[in-house]
């Protein structure tokens, strides 16, 4: 299981991350990406981390 973090300072607001996740778990909440969709389904893919300009996505396997 993933853990996926967004630094709400560091987002940009791009939307880059919600276009790219396979699984569809992120998406916009005021205007700064959040974590939207069931955690467990993040498959670990790491997209999300590779199109963010901002480097404000991590993610932690548990
Ligand atoms: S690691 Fe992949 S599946 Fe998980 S949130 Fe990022 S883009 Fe989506
Ligand atoms: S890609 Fe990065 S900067 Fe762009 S919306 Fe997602 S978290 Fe924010």
């Amino acid at each position: 299981m993933f853990i996926v973090t967004i630094d709400e300072d560091q987002c940009s607001g791009c939307s880059e991350c919600t276009e790219s996740c396979p699984a569809h778990l992120l998406s916009f909440v005021e205007d700064k990406a959040q974590v939207t969709g069931d955690e467990s389904e993040c498959l670990g893919c790491e997209s999300c981390i590779t199109v963010c300009p901002s480097g404000a996505i991590s993610i932690a396997e548990m």
